[in-house]
């Protein structure tokens, strides 16, 4: 972008102004962003569709109703959130008061990937304005029809000097954005390996960071599975955007008494939901490019195929896949597949179970199916990831009441709902003193009030 740095700067100088600092400017930046997306709505899925294939009711489910919704939840409670928390004082600074205060980090980054481009770049950017920031937007530049879309909205509702839509390939636009100004905060989407190249640049400028991450996300199907209802549920999310979504199981992990009966029950739920020929289903997608449609075909490759495996790439179409154990060796197993393969593992014990999850990083979610409540609680606790469910998959990601965000590898940090606002706000502890009683005892000398400073101070 020409003249970038002056944009930056500009930025920065109307953040100095203490102008997005009420709640008023933000509720008002927030509705007119709600009026912006509302009037883009169709033009937004057609754009969804271009680049993903995303039908008009996915794009609301998965984008344009989430974002509308946490806009909603931010207007709503701003207020709260905003109003200084009195926390106890403590006995020597009694008779004080004290405080939590939040306030806006400044200008914040947020760089976003391309299977949720809209969601993934507008959630955070609500949360961003509600704590009353500046915000940078790189979006992905592999989903061009959608970028352009948000970049009409943004241009529209927002002046560049407090939001700015800066599109550009990552690797040539990333150091042009980091290398020269300093962030507040940079919010971070998309994969581990660039993760790092981020948060080294963010490192650089001691800039905080959340890194939204990958990762392979288990899911457990144990012997005391309904088995109906985990097929349902595997497989609606699995396959939902292709497979290519950050909180999709990653692969299955099913007890071997009950493999069969699981394998017969996915195949059936994928008849019943894309049909004979899922390349003609309204409800399938597509992959985002041949670099991705390559990668998943090498995947596949020398693997057994339970079901699917048809493939076009002129279409950028792969089949809902189901492929039987994997070796440990294997790419898929060693890669995050992000795409509509799904690799089932049938295991005798947990500990069996356990091994497989622990030849990856910490997972960004888990998901276990079971009707047992201890066996459930078990596997909550003994595999550290970031978020996840009992009996559904992916599901929690809609609850703004819970936060989302990876651990390790799959992310560092949190969002959604107040979560965004914590993210995107920093916390002042305050103290208000009184001028009266003024105890000399804080003050010199210090000498012979040592027994009663331990007993005040201990
Ligand atoms: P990506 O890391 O390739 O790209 C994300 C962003 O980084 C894009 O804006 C891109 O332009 C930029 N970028 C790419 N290469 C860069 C480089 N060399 N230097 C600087 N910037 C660069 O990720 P992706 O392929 O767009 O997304 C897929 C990955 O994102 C998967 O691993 C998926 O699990 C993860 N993801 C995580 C979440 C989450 O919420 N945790 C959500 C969606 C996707």
């Amino acid at each position: 972008m020409a003249g970038l740095i002056n944009h930056l700067n500009a930025i920065r100088n109307f953040f100095d102004t203490g102008a997005t600092r009420s709640a008023d400017f933000r509720k008002k930046q927030l509705q007119l962003l709600k009026e912006s997306i509302r009037k883009h709505e169709e033009a937004l899925s057609n754009a969804l569709f271009t680049d993903l294939h995303k039908s008009k009711e996915e794009v609301w489910i998965t984008e344009t109703g989430m974002v509308l919704s946490e806009i909603n939840a931010c207007i709503k409670s701003l207020d709260e959130w905003m109003a200084p928390q009195p926390v106890p004082t403590n006995f020597v600074n009694i008779p004080g008061k004290s405080y939590l205060l939040p306030e806006p980090l400044g200008v914040v980054l947020i760089i976003a990937p391309w299977n949720y481009p809209f969601q993934l770049l507008f959630m955070p950017l609500v949360g961003a304005i509600a704590a009353g920031n500046c915000v940078v937007l790189k979006p992905s530049e592999l989903t061009p029809a959608t970028e352009k879309i948000m970049g009409q909205i943004i241009a529209e509702t927002f002046a560049p000097n407090y939001v700015l839509y800066a599109p550009g390939e990552g690797a040539a636009l990333i150091p042009e954005l980091m290398d020269t100004f300093r962030y507040d905060h940079v919010f971070y989407t998309g994969s581990t390996a660039v993760g790092k190249i981020i948060y080294q640049k963010a490192a650089a400028q001691l800039a905080p960071v959340t890194l939204e991450l990958g990762g392979k996300s288990p899911c457990i199907v144990t012997a005391n599975a309904a088995l109906t209802v985990a097929a349902k549920r595997i497989t609606s999310i699995k396959f939902s955007n292709a497979g290519q979504m950050c909180i999709t199981p990653d692969y299955l992990l099913v007890h071997h008494s009950v493999k069969e009966a699981l394998v017969r029950q996915l195949k059936a739920t994928l008849l019943k939901f894309y049909g004979e020929h899922p390349i003609t289903s309204y409800d399938y997608g597509r992959i985002v490019n041949n670099k991705h449609f390559n990668r998943l075909r090498n995947l596949m490759e020398g693997q057994t195929i339970l079901h699917g495996g048809e493939h076009n790439e002129e279409e950028l179409f792969i089949a809902p896949t189901l492929i039987d154990t994997p070796s440990t060796e294997a790419p898929i197993m060693k890669e995050e597949i992000f795409g509509p393969l799904l690799p089932i593992i049938g295991y005798e014990n947990d500990a069996e179970a356990l091994a497989w999850i622990r030849q990856n990083e910490n997972p960004l979610a888990l998901y276990v199916f079971t009707s047992n409540k201890r066996e459930a609680n078990q596997w909550l606790q003994q595999v550290p990831f970031g978020g996840g469910c009992v009996n559904t998959t992916a599901m929690h990601y809609l609850n703004k009441n819970l936060p989302f965000g990876g651990r390790g590898n799959s992310g560092i940090g949190r969002y959604h709902g107040r979560f965004s606002f914590e993210t995107f706000s920093h916390t002042k502890g305050v103290l208000k003193a009184r001028t009266w009683p003024d105890i000399p005892l804080a003050y010199p000398t210090l000498k012979g009030k040592l027994k009663t400073l331990k007993r005040l101070l201990g």
